[in-house]
């Protein structure tokens, strides 16, 4: 099971193909970088996340803990959060920059909304602001 490593999910596409269109060049899943950003902006040490909410275990709605086999779950989520907190450290240790892109923010919107989160996206790309976080209203 690939899991929180699994790549080249939908909203990671969404999000790569909009922020081209946006002019933006990036390198994907490139193991030279902490935590194998699913975008790295290199030059920039910017590096984007699209997080499956489910198996990075997000609070929002789209996460729901199995009723089946509940305490597995509980520590296989755990883990993941914890990983992904270890490679937050390491990515700011190393210098980068980072955002992260939950599926909620656009998985079932509407292609304006997808739209925005892709601006927003590339403003932080090029403007080179501290980390972001862009999640589902
Ligand atoms: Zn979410």
């Amino acid at each position: 099971m690939a899991g929180i490593q699994s790549k080249n999910t939908k909203p990671e596409l969404t999000i790569r193909k909009g922020l081209f269109r946006q002019g933006l060049r990036y390198t994907l899943h490139s193991n030279r970088y902490p935590g194998r950003p699913d975008i790295a902006f290199v030059s920039r040490k910017a590096a984007v996340f699209v997080h499956g909410c489910y198996w990075h275990g997000h609070d929002c709605s789209l996460f729901k803990m199995p009723a089946n086999n509940a305490e597995f779950w509980r520590t296989k989520f755990a883990r993941n959060k914890a990983r992904d907190q270890v490679v937050r450290t390491e990515l700011k240790d190393a210098g980068w920059r980072q955002l992260v892109i939950w599926e909620c923010a656009i998985r079932g919107k509407a292609a304006a909304e997808v739209l925005d989160v892709i601006k927003q996206a590339e403003r932080w790309v090029r403007d080179g602001n501290a980390n972001l976080i862009i999640r589902g209203r």
